[in-house]
């Protein structure tokens, strides 16, 4: 009955976390937006892809959550 318990807490946890990693996530990608918006390389990454969101690769990593201080909070 107690592990039962313990179970359904550290299930109400994981999914409390879960919508904080999609919220950071979802800041992550648009700060990565917001960034690509005054970058060339992406600039020409949308001229060449004909598509308005593409990204350079340094800021498809960055949307990706590659490379960022957020992602230490994820692995915890
Ligand atoms: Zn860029």
């Amino acid at each position: 009955m107690v592990a039962r318990e313990q179970a359904q807490r550290a299930t109400a946890a994981e999914r409390g976390d879960e919508r904080v990693l999609a919220g950071l996530s979802r800041l992550r990608s648009e700060a990565a937006y917001e960034a690509a918006a005054a970058c060339p390389a992406c600039a020409e990454a949308r001229a060449e892809a004909d598509d308005a969101e593409a990204l350079c690769d340094a800021h498809l990593e960055h949307a990706m959550g590659l490379h960022s201080t957020w992602d230490a909070i994820r692995r915890r």
